[in-house]
């Protein structure tokens, strides 16, 4: 390039980024004196932002002056991307503004999540209302295994027809041309569980035509069978980029099984063009329903009642050996009414029969969902600390368990300020840029000149995740701006379309 050409796009270049009108700059917001953090994992340091309708003009330091509607002096303060959750449940049409999210700096959830999601009409119309909904955060779509599987009327069966799976493809296809993100499934869940290999690979081809994601709750999730669960999702991943939803091992314990199935992941990346990720929450219950405690054969499409008057005394060994091993009738707390708040032990004892008697002639495997203390605190840090893995919730509005108010802000106040597991740029990283690049979200989780304005504002050491398991529905604190496309007050999350 010659030097006057050079010169030449400089002088493009600055009137590209800093359209001077009379020696000024205007902007929406302009926040002031923070501390930047990108959202790539690199080093904070001090710049300001300016914000133009729902994009970031400007990250930098600025040599012009300023005309702004908005200033926000962020000093003493970082300024970060908002928190994608890639694992998040709810119904944007009962609780648009996802409050719960929102206030622990989540500004964009991916819902549809193990195997369950709205249909491909449902999705065109969310699409079309974003406007008029007034959602807290934005939102990604994932098409639910389960919902297409019952759409396309194989529902329960073990080996759908040819013709059928081509059905299910087809309703696939729709949703992603649609503007989803990719397919979930939930393989431990009823309809999701009666599938086979051939299938999930037929709708793995699908998803890679769209360069998508599929984001599985594996079969088991147990230490014995964690590497056949990975295997199925493997399989798939010749096809598609593969995620592990919510990672964890039941049963298993310490930082080397966590290690061993690291290794797995990293195996896989090696071996193939697509992405291999996982995502983890940071606690160490899970939660859902009680039907994972109960064998297939209680489960639909075969008829619970039937069963448990034939098989009643089998029934009732399954459920005992079940609740035992993962750490007994203690460990399941209820979080459904009418046992919300109690352990199951608790009921066990108020009414006087064994736990098992309980859960077969009382609850049954739909009458209740419950936390879970089944998880290694070891095992699931290393998992916590991992590169590769992101952060989610796993959470709810509604649901009786602490992650769906708490789970991005404890990692800042627990694993960052406390704990020192993470630097709060790493911390950032895994809950922004990371995120929105295995989810495919292409304009936002970075704090860059172009990209859509979600953007927080927060003095790190004031950050409290203050749901407990007792009280689950507390707000978190500490985050002081939670800007979303560019505006400061709520109701302006979107619908978001893949781009293709
Ligand atoms: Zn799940």
């Amino acid at each position: 390039m010659t030097r006057s050409a050079f010169l030449l796009t400089i002088f493009y270049l600055s009137t590209l980024y800093h359209p001077v009108k009379g020696g000024e700059v205007f902007a929406d917001i302009w926040i002031q004196n923070g501390v930047v953090i990108d959202g790539l994992g690199g080093p904070a340091y001090k710049a300001d932002i300016l914000i133009k309708g729902d994009s970031i003009y400007l990250v930098g330091t600025l040599t012009e002056s300023v005309v702004a509607t908005d200033t926000v002096n962020a000093i003493g303060k970082v300024v970060t991307p908002g928190f994608i959750d890639p694992h998040a449940h709810g119904y944007p049409f009962q609780t648009p503004d996802f409050k719960n999210f929102t206030s622990m700096g989540v500004t964009t959830i991916a819902l549809g999540q193990d195997g369950s999601s709205p249909n491909t009409l449902e999705l065109t119309q969310l699409f079309e209302n974003t406007d008029t909904l007034k959602l807290g955060p934005n939102i990604a779509f994932f098409i639910g295994h389960g919902t297409i599987r019952n759409l396309s009327g194989i529902k329960y069966k073990k080996s759908p027809s040819k013709v059928e799976i081509q059905k299910m493809s087809h309703l696939l296809a729709d949703g992603m041309a649609a503007g989803a993100f990719g397919l979930s499934t939930g393989l431990e869940y009823t309809p999701g569980r009666y599938s086979n290999q051939f299938e999930l690979d037929e709708l793995a081809k699908v998803v890679g035509q769209y360069d998508g994601l599929i984001m599985s709750h594996m079969r088991t999730e147990n230490d014995a069978t964690m590497e056949s669960d990975l295997a199925e999702l493997f399989s798939q991943g010749d096809y598609a980029n593969i995620h592990v939803s919510h990672m964890k091992v039941v049963y298993g314990k310490g930082p080397e099984r966590a290690e061993e199935i690291l290794q797995l992941l990293d195996q896989k990346r090696g071996q193939t063009s697509f992405n291999v990720s996982a995502d983890v929450y940071p606690y160490f219950a899970s939660y859902t329903t009680i039907g994972i405690l109960f064998p297939e054969y209680a489960l639909a499409p075969n008829h619970y009642g039937t069963e448990r008057n034939n098989r009643r005394n089998d029934l009732l060994k399954y459920v005992r050996e079940k609740v035992n091993r993962r750490n007994g009738p203690v460990a399941t707390l209820f979080g459904t009414e009418p046992y919300t708040g109690n352990t199951l032990k608790q009921i066990s004892d108020e009414m006087g029969i064994p736990f098992e008697e309980v859960l077969v002639d009382h609850i049954g495997p739909t009458g209740a969902s419950a936390a879970y203390f089944s998880m290694d605190r070891d095992l699931q840090y290393r998992f916590l600390i991992d590169s590769m893995v992101m952060i989610s919730s796993d959470g709810s509005p509604t649901m009786h368990h602490p992650r769906g108010y708490g789970s991005f802000a404890k990692v800042i106040e627990q694993f960052v300020v406390k704990d020192s597991l993470l630097t709060l740029e790493e911390a950032i990283r895994k809950m922004t840029a990371l995120p929105a690049q295995i989810i495919g979200i292409k304009n936002r989780g970075i704090l860059r000149s172009g990209f859509k304005a979600d953007i927080l504002i927060f003095n790190p050491d004031r950050v409290h995740a203050n749901a407990t398991y007792d009280s689950p529905h507390e707000l978190a604190t500490g985050f002081d701006y939670v800007i979303i496309n560019g505006k400061i007050d709520k109701g302006y999350g979107r619908v978001l379309q893949k781009e293709k």
